[in-house]
Formats: structure tokens, C-alpha cells, sequence
């Protein structure tokens, strides 16, 4: 399960990896926690015009509705973005203060949020139990990480992923970008592209 906060976010964070996993046959869940209705600085594009599902379960509680989401569908790894990183080392870049919110909702989701019983009992009316979360995964865009996903065979697909979100990438270089950072993240590893993970081993196995 992959939790992000923009419709092109999953893409940038972690395509790679999981069209390989997918490719093994995991099935994959995404949450886009928003709707993308402000990934746009055109004048007269309105974000009703932008906006499309799931906007009753974005007014509502947050964690409510991770929560809920990670109940439903029992990953074995979820995927959530970096809580902590406010900027990139270079500089260059000020992380979007949604990529943080949804991952620090998600570490309440993995902490109590979907384990704990009396949290959202109202979840368990609609009938979804606890769940205890085993992996989480966070990616990293650079500094440390311990655990790289040879993206070499994928690669492609990640960028005609990102290719596929016109209103955000346009015409800008994103190839260019992606190869770099992927074979920055591989070169320590002796991998020629790779996307790099921060990861938590949150209960043993069954
Ligand atoms: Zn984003």
C-alpha cells in the first residue's frame, strides 16, 4: 500500500519499486490522500474544476480515513512519505508541507491509529478490525537509507508514469531528474538506478 499525498506523488517516491513488486504479482493499493485540486497555477483553473472523488473522506478525519484504508486492505508494506524532511540538502527546494501532514498522519495511522482497538471504534461498525502494520517503508530522497530496490528494469515505466501526469510535469526534463537521482540513490550499491528506503520492521512475522 503506497500513501501519498498528490496524485503524481507515488510516482516520484517509489514507482519504480513497486511496478517491480507488481510485476511479481503484489497486488498494490494506492491512497492519494488529495484530491490535486491545487496542482495547478493557470489563471481561471478553478479547483472545483480540478477536483474529482473522494472529497467526503478528505473533510474527514485524516487518520480516520488512512486508518480505515490500511483496515480494509492488511499490507504487507505501506509506503508513506518522509514526516521529517523539510528541504532538500542542496537547497534548492522546499518540501510541500502536504508531503509531511500525510506522513506524520501516517505514522499515527501505523502508531496507534490502525492497531488499537478503541481508536475509530466507529471503523468497527463499518466492519474493519485492527491491524497491525509489519513494514513500513519511507522513501529517501537522499542522506541515509538501508534498504535500495534495484529499479534498473523499471525505470522506463517510472518516467512514462510521471509522463502520464501532463498537468504537473508538462514538458519539463523529468527524465533527465529521474535518472540522475536513481543513479545517485544505485551508485553507492553498485546498482545503475535505484530508489532508496528508510524502513521499519514494525512486528515479527507470523
Ligand atoms: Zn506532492
Amino acid at each position: 500500500m503506497v500513501v501519498f499525498a498528490h496524485p503524481d506523488d507515488a510516482e516520484f517516491g517509489s514507482s519504480g519499486t513497486v511496478a517491480r513488486w507488481a510485476a511479481e504479482g503484489t497486488e498494490v493499493a494506492y491512497i492519494c490522500v488529495t484530491d490535486g485540486s491545487a496542482g495547478s497555477n493557470e489563471p481561471g483553473v478553478v479547483r472545483a474544476e480540478l477536483a474529482k472523488l473522494r472529497e467526503e473522506e478528505q473533510r474527514a478525519d485524516l487518520r480516520r480515513a488512512i486508518t480505515r484504508e490500511v483496515r480494509r486492505f492488511r499490507p504487507d508494506v505501506m509506503i508513506v512519505p518522509d514526516p521529517q524532511r523539510y528541504w532538500d540538502d542542496s537547497r534548492s527546494y522546499i518540501n510541500h508541507s502536504d508531503h509531511r501532514a500525510v506522513g506524520q498522519a501516517c505514522m499515527a495511522v501505523a502508531n496507534p491509529d490502525s492497531s488499537t482497538r478503541p481508536m475509530f471504534p466507529e471503523l468497527l461498525d463499518e466492519g474493519f478490525e485492527p491491524f497491525e502494520i509489519r513494514y513500513l517503508w519511507i522513501p529517501a530522497w537522499e542522506g541515509d537509507a538501508d534498504t535500495f530496490v534495484d529499479i534498473t528494469e523499471t525505470i522506463d515505466r517510472k518516467i512514462e508514469a510521471l509522463r502520464c501526469h501532463k498537468s504537473q510535469v508538462g514538458d519539463e526534463p523529468v527524465d533527465e531528474w529521474i535518472r540522475k537521482r536513481a543513479k545517485e540513490r544505485g551508485a553507492a550499491q553498485g546498482l545503475e538506478y535505484a530508489e532508496s528506503f528508510r524502513t521499519f520492521r514494525l512486528r515479527e512475522d507470523d
